[in-house]
């Protein structure tokens, strides 16, 4: 999520994907991630607290989902989160954006062009 991004006012990816990452990412192991907001969750994988639920929801995200949220540890995030692109983003539609969304109500940030109408005599 970028400081200027309309992710500020959605945050439905960080609850709705496990995000899981290779286990160096972790402080402990030399990384940037805190090792507090993180599990285990395969031999050499580590997952967001949260995530890893039936209903996800990172530990680390603050506020309402679809209101006014924040990543309280955005410099240091995993990189599942710094590569996920929010629809839009460099012109390119991201699908599972849209679909976070959805499963929060929330409309795609890319709306489909409207149909063209016949033109009438
Ligand atoms: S679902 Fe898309 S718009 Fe919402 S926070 Fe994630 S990347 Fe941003
Ligand atoms: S670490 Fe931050 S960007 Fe990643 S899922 Fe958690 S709240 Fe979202």
């Amino acid at each position: 999520m970028s400081s200027t991004s309309p992710c500020l006012t959605c945050g439905a990816c960080c609850a709705f994907f496990r995000v899981s990452f290779y286990w160096g990412e972790t402080q402990g192991a030399g990384g940037g991630v805190p090792d507090n907001l993180t599990e285990q969750c395969g031999p050499l994988r580590s997952c967001m607290s949260g995530t890893n639920n039936p209903a996800p929801r990172c530990t680390a995200l603050l506020g309402d989902v679809g209101g006014a949220v924040r990543c309280t540890i955005y410099d240091n995030r995993p990189s599942p989160c710094r590569d996920f692109q929010r629809s839009g983003e460099d012109g390119q539609e991201n699908a599972d954006c849209d679909r976070a969304r959805a499963a929060h109500g929330l409309p795609p940030l890319v709306l489909p062009p409207l149909p063209v109408e016949a033109e009438t005599a």
